[in-house]
């Protein structure tokens, strides 16, 4: 399990860049042919839109948190959903290793001798804490409000349990049967908290949820300017994230006589080669497709070092142009940076001690421990411990040797599914697939063989992302074209 600590994780996506905005990308280059044409899809009537409403708001309301929450309770609440639209009790399950963590799985059964495996769709209950007296409103009441719905998990991601429940009641009221099952779990302890539902499922119940591949729309996503759509993300991959405690410890003794080696010392050397050793450029076939559509509209100079970039081997020219911008840096190469420092216990004593964080996110494909080990042979110095910490087991002399999944193939269904439904919804905008930095579930589904693909039909405005933050919200119209988004694109995939 690659916890990680509460934080703007979530929200920290590989984004496209802002002069996307009316690019077209993915067509050619004359704009004459991207002229974004009118939207052509039916939003979903009354009723859907109700019982989507009535989900939401259930859910925003139910705390889910880790510290006094209860996805069990949430879990529950949407299985008895299921069950009221005729979902046989043996498909609709609610289980966990706590009784404050529970988990649903509920299947879709699809066509009787299909051969083709499930899909599965990953999605977490669990939200992050919110303080009232940081808020507008009750962060644990669903409120509407000039044509957006806030509380906590509106965009991250209540917005998603509750359209995923509200489709599978739709498509089994109207009598839909796919080409295989559809497997939905939402589950507990994403965002924080030791009872991470995707992997105990995994490791408890593999059976439950094994499937061809899974969809997260804890990733990816519709991004909007001024209204305007301009990018559809699909997740197609996710860094690793790792901590690494670099330390030195030292007899100490009076600063009036220094000795030649000093914990501080060991610690700080460590950090400067850190600073000035970046890690290799490393491509993937998802990085190699993001950075050669984002090229398409890139300004001159900086299309040209994209492509630079993605010339065998790469045009160091262009490498060391790109790396200065934080984004373009974090899709080229795995990165390790300084978090915390810490050392001494008196201004007038030698440090006995002299500890920093090191922050890793590591490409898919690597390992923890092949990182670790890496840092070790940079800092060369037998006095400084690098130690792997996880917030699940504390500090460990080596890290865990699992790999993030190589990035799988971009699947054709799947981004043929997701290409002409985007066409439809939101004309105009680019699809383009991502490799998160942060990380989601999908780290776990991924590191069990699953690929997974983070999609996500609500849109959010690019400068209004407030997942984990205060006054969370998602516009009202967002989340019913999201809702008929995930119907049609499960339709989509499922039908042949
Ligand atoms: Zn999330």
């Amino acid at each position: 399990m690659h916890r990680r600590p509460l934080g703007l994780e979530a929200a920290l996506r590989i984004r496209a860049k802002k002069w996307l905005v009316g690019a077209c990308l993915g067509v050619t280059a004359s704009c004459a042919v991207c002229s974004a044409g009118a939207a052509d899809w039916r939003p979903p009537d009354a009723e859907q839109r109700q019982l989507a409403h009535d989900l939401f708001k259930q859910l925003v309301e139910i705390n889910t948190t880790d510290s006094v929450g209860n996805t069990t309770v949430a879990a529950q609440a949407m299985a008895d959903r299921l069950l009221a639209a005729g979902f046989p009790p043996a498909d609709v399950q609610v289980l966990g290793p706590d009784p404050r963590k529970g988990n649903l799985v509920a299947r879709y059964r699809g066509a009787r001798n299909s051969r083709l495996r499930p899909i599965l769709i990953i999605a977490h209950l669990d939200v992050v804490e919110a303080a009232r007296e940081d808020w507008t409103t009750d962060p644990f009441q669903f409120v509407e409000k000039n044509g957006f719905y806030y509380g906590r998990g509106t965009q991250d991601m209540k917005d998603s349990d509750a359209i995923a429940v509200a489709d599978f009641v739709r498509l089994k009221r109207e009598g839909y049967v796919p080409d295989r099952d559809i497997i939905l779990a939402l589950t507990a302890d994403e965002e924080a908290g030791r009872f991470n539902g995707v992997a105990w499922l995994l490791a408890n119940h593999p059976d439950l949820i094994a499937a061809e591949y899974a969809l997260n729309p804890d990733a990816g996503g519709v991004w909007t300017e001024g209204g305007k759509p301009v990018s559809v993300e699909i997740e197609a991959t996710e860094k690793l994230y790792a901590d690494f405690v670099l330390s030195a410890t030292n007899v100490g003794g009076h600063s009036s006589l220094p000795r030649p080696d000093n914990a501080i010392y060991h610690v700080v050397d460590a950090l400067a080669k850190l600073e000035r050793t970046p890690f290799p450029v490393d491509l993937n076939p998802v990085t190699r497709e993001y950075l050669a559509r984002i090229a398409v509209g890139a300004p001159a100079g900086e299309a040209a070092d994209l492509r630079g970039a993605l010339e065998v081997p790469p045009d160091p020219a262009a490498i060391a142009r790109l790396s200065e911008d934080a984004h373009y840096n974090a899709t080229l190469r795995t990165t390790c940076v300084a978090t915390l420092l810490r050392g001494g216990h008196a201004p007038n004593a030698l440090p006995q001690h002299a500890e920093a964080n090191v922050n890793c996110r590591i490409l898919p494909g690597h390992s923890a421990e092949e990182i670790r080990r890496d840092l070790e042979r940079l800092f060369d110095d037998p006095k400084l411990a690098i130690r792997y910490r996880s917030e699940a087991t504390g500090l460990s002399d080596q890290a865990p040797a699992t790999k993030a999944m190589a990035p799988p193939p971009l699947q054709p269904q799947i981004m043929a599914a997701l290409t002409q439904l985007s066409a439809r919804m939101w004309p105009g905008a680019a699809v383009i697939p991502i490799m998160e930095a942060g990380a989601s579930d999908s780290i776990h589904t991924m590191s069990a063989g699953i690929p997974s693909y983070g999609v996500n039909g609500v849109a959010i405005e690019r400068d209004d992302v407030r997942a984990h933050g205060k006054d969370e919200r998602v516009g009202v119209e967002s989340f019913y074209a999201g809702l008929q988004f995930y119907y049609e694109f499960l339709v989509t995939l499922t039908t042949r």
